[in-house]
């Protein structure tokens, strides 16, 4: 996109609230999915099959970090009633973390959330998250019980739970059928210090006897299909600035706070700059997009280590 300098760099303009727009409907920020690891496609997947033997270097290694940056990254979907919209369930996107957690609580006999889909008066209970500035500074969420559900999940919601196949899925996805704020959250849509409280539904096949209420769904990202396809071979140079995508560069660039900077570099332009309002969130798509994503934490943590110290 051409850019007059003499534009003002706080104004918004009708391609910044198309690509907001776009982020929604599936053809942006959705990630590529892994084939190998979704098994609803079940076939193989180049990306994985090629970072596959750095994961035999030492940790924190190049090697390593690079591989942690190309594999593929799981979230989890689930249909959940909100306590303040009783009548319809939504579609509930959320992390690795928060999504093993449940599952682990549904194990652990002192947890003992059995329960936790019940859709039945005085036996489903609430779960709840809270989002929140972690001791290192960045974002984390924090998923716990709420209280006994003195109410029924209406029949209706039962009888119109969304098809959480992942195949249906991945094909919502694609076809941007999940329109945030309509059918469809995302757990890191939460602002900091704010707590999401929900009823999880059965799983949405309850009546042919599924008991799965969390759907994992693998995504790439900073990858392209071509590469997934093994259409064109995946970089996997060593030199950090030459994996940056170029999106994370035109990002960069594009940031009114780079102006002065002869190179764009993605690790100024997020954490620290403009914070409280952006950093460091391992849940969050727009960060798993970013080419730094997975030694951004670790750059997080140095910064503020240093910032203490002096
Ligand atoms: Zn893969």
């Amino acid at each position: 996109m051409p850019k007059k300098m003499t534009q003002d760099p706080w104004e918004l303009n009708q391609d910044d609230a198309s690509k907001m727009k776009d982020s929604t409907k599936g053809t942006g920020g959705t990630g590529t999915f892994c084939p190998k690891r979704n098994i609803s496609i079940g076939t193989p997947c180049k990306v994985c099959e090629t970072i596959q033997p750095l994961w035999d270097f030492p940790e924190g290694s190049k090697e390593r970090k690079l591989a942690s940056k190309k594999k593929a990254t799981v979230s989890y979907f689930m249909n959940v009633v909100l306590p303040s919209d009783r009548d319809k369930s939504v579609v509930l996107e959320i992390g690795k973390k928060v999504g093993d957690y449940i599952i682990d609580s549904i194990y652990d006999p002192d947890k003992n959330w059995k329960m936790v889909a019940h859709p039945m008066t005085g036996k489903g209970f609430l779960t709840k998250i809270k989002k929140r500035k972690g001791d290192l500074g960045f974002n984390t969420y924090d998923p716990f019980r709420g209280d006994t559900c003195d109410w029924d999940v209406p029949e209706k919601v039962l009888k119109s739970l969304t098809d959480l196949g992942q195949g249906n899925i991945i094909k919502m996805i694609t076809k941007g059928e999940l329109v945030e704020g309509e059918n469809f959250l995302r757990i890191q849509a939460l602002k900091l210090d704010e707590t999401l409280s929900f009823r999880i539904c059965p799983a949405w096949d309850y009546k042919e006897g599924g008991k799965a209420i969390l759907t994992p769904v693998f995504r790439h990202w900073g990858v392209t299909q071509a590469e997934v396809d093994g259409d064109v071979p995946l970089n996997i140079s060593l030199d950090d600035d030459a994996t940056d995508t170029t999106t994370t560069a035109a990002i960069a660039q594009e940031q009114p706070w780079n102006n002065t900077q002869s190179e764009p570099t993605s690790h100024d332009s997020c954490y620290g700059i403009i914070e409280p309002m952006t950093f460091f969130d391992d849940e969050d798509v727009d960060c798993k997009k970013c080419g730094d994503f997975a030694e951004c934490g670790q750059l997080v943590a140095k910064r503020i280590a240093k910032s203490k110290l002096g």
